[in-house]
């Protein structure tokens, strides 16, 4: 076995005689001395040849990412570099031989690359010989053990579930797969383990965890893959604030040993206040610029768009940024209508505040008693931008949110080194799929309601709220999680007022409906997405930086080729017949 590790040499091993192995990461000639970085996953050691050394002829042969075996002495370098950990000594060679030799790379091995992502992707193995992707895999290694050993700790004991199930609810499409021996029959595999770690607590694990791959057949965006990682936890016999503390102090340990920080207060906010201050159920709190409600004010308007949209029963909200009046041209602004009409908003007016005057959009169309309430409701100053929207609540929150994100970004008023963690509660049972015209879990179909909230079920499912929870950090929804329903007749309910027949639920659940009869304990629990809770700590945006071998957009896999075609035989013993 290789026996060093090239990154780690320093100044008090001079004089060893060592054995290395690894990579040519770089080879440079100057004045006839041959200095050759030699890589391996700790990092790179110089060597030198000398023209008299007898390996010279064969070092001058190398080339990038040849696989070597040399012989030598550490020395101290005659000129040192600090950028570098082992760049106060060298390897003096006195044998070398050549393992193996490597074509022309498709790619530089080096931390900065030009290459096309889908380049990288094709020549993965090659791209993880990278720093900024091999320090991420690592980082991913470090938070798994850890959280591994935390859990096991405090009781936790993980356990694996099927891949090959029967498919959970969780909102997306399943991933199929054919069987042989039922012909017609298939596999889901697991959205998440949901079912199952439910199971284990009517089997009495009490306290289960797993590092569970996800599988959801869904449109990509930038921070999703087809299959992911989740950190599952179930416990019985707990209520909300067990579940909140545990992953509190979990995340707490994380950030301590991992980034050397401690972690500030965990905010909470209940889903309606949220969407009501931030338009969004994922807010960033590393800045403020709240959405303030401001149809008071237009209550007796003569301005009629503002006058209609209350008639209508919509709303009129306001986002302030902050001394940024200056920077926004109105092309600018013209820009940022655009935005926001993605979000349906038909118009985006604003007001800035220069030379102690609100000049803008609607600065001729408001009343001065109305602009004297927008200027101390505002609290507005010299050199602030206000932007409102006027239309139906949904819009005008999602607009504004959306904006609000927007605008932080385009005036830096992100700290990226700070870490705001956000619990939001009391989620709405259901949510209207305008697809489908009715009511659906808007979490799973398993959260248990919020008991006063029983009697809406049927009745006002709109206003049905839940025991299920996010925990949002800096903008990113990090885990999901709920207290679940342990009754049969309750969870029968619940089936029932997602428009899902009895028979229809035995028929998918009835396993697990028949479970419940067995004396099932109260339990709850979460799901933490672990490739986002590593972009975070990695600082990257990209979720493909995180995983070994991730998807595309497009949820192929540009190295192997998958997915793609397979033989007649095997489809013919599935009873399957393409079209
Ligand atoms: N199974 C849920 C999810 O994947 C998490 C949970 O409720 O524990 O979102």
């Amino acid at each position: 076995m290789k026996k060093y590790e090239n990154g780690s040499f320093r100044i008090s091993n001079v004089g060893e005689k060592v054995t290395l192995k690894g990579w040519v990461s770089k080879k440079r000639n100057l004045g006839g001395l041959l200095f050759i970085d030699l890589r391996d996953r700790s990092g790179i050691i110089q060597l030198v040849i000398r023209p008299e050394d007898k390996c010279y002829k064969e070092a001058e042969s190398l080339k990038n990412e040849y696989v070597i075996e040399v012989e030598g002495t550490i020395v101290e370098r005659e000129s040192k570099n600090k950028n570098v950990p082992t760049g106060d000594i060298e390897c003096e060679v006195s044998n070398l031989k050549i393992i193996n030799s490597s074509i022309d790379l498709p790619f530089e091995i080096a931390d900065d690359v030009t290459a096309l992502e889908d380049t990288r992707l094709k020549y993965r193995y090659l791209d993880i010989r990278r720093d900024p992707i091999k320090n991420k895999l690592i980082l991913r290694h470090q938070v798994m053990l850890l959280i591994r050993n935390y859990l096991s700790s405090l009781g936790f004991v993980e356990v694996e579930t099927p891949i090959l199930c029967k498919s959970t609810p969780e909102g997306a499409r399943d991933y199929l797969v054919p069987s042989r021996i039922f012909n017609g029959r298939f596999y889901a595999l697991p959205q998440s383990p949901q079912i199952y770690k439910q199971l284990l607590m009517i089997g009495g694990m009490e306290k289960y965890f797993q590092i569970a791959r996800c599988f959801r057949d869904e449109d990509l965006r930038a921070d999703r893959q087809p299959e992911f990682t989740q950190i599952d936890i179930e416990m019985s016999f707990i209520e909300e604030e067990d579940i909140w503390n545990l992953i509190k102090n979990l995340m707490k340990k994380i950030f301590q040993e991992i980034k050397g920080i401690d972690l500030p207060k965990f905010e909470r906010i209940s889903y309606t206040d949220c969407m009501n201050r931030f338009g969004s159920d994922k807010p960033d709190l590393r800045f403020k610029m709240e959405i303030e409600e401001i149809s008071s004010i237009f209550k007796n308007t003569e301005f009629q768009v503002f006058s209609n949209i209350l008639k209508e029963k919509g709303i009129i909200n306001a986002i302030v940024l902050k001394n940024h009046a200056e920077d926004y041209s109105r092309k600018k602004i013209e820009e940022l209508t655009e935005f926001v009409k993605i979000y349906g908003a038909k118009a985006l007016s604003y007001l800035k505040v220069q030379n102690k005057e609100l000049t803008g959009s609607i600065s001729k169309v408001l009343s001065d008693k109305e602009k004297e309430s927008l200027i101390s409701t505002l609290k507005l100053e010299e050199n602030d931008l206000v932007f409102v929207i006027a239309d139906q609540y949904k819009v005008v929150k999602t607009a504004l949110g959306a904006l609000r994100v927007k605008l932080a970004h385009e005036c830096h008023l992100i700290d990226e080194n700070e870490y705001k963690f956000l619990w939001v509660t009391n989620f709405p049972m259901f949510e209207y799929s305008e697809e489908e015209q009715r009511y659906v879990a808007a979490h799973h179909p398993f959260t248990s309601p919020n008991l006063e909230d029983v009697d809406k079920l049927f009745t006002d499912q709109e206003h049905c709220f839940s025991r299920a929870y996010d925990l949002v950090l800096n903008g990113y929804e990090l885990l999901s999680g709920s207290i679940r329903i342990h009754d049969q007749e309750l969870q029968e309910k619940v089936f029932e007022a997602i428009g899902m027949t009895l028979e229809e639920a035995k028929q998918k659940f009835g396993f697990f409906l028949e479970a419940f009869q067995y004396g099932t304990p109260p339990h709850g629990g979460v799901g933490i997405g672990l490739d986002r809770l590593i972009m975070i700590l990695s600082g990257t945006e990209n979720v493909r930086d995180v995983i070994a071998f991730p998807k595309t957009a497009s949820a192929s896999d540009l190295m192997s080729e998958a997915p793609n075609t397979v033989d007649e035989r095997q489809l013919k013993e599935l009873g399957i017949k393409l079209k």
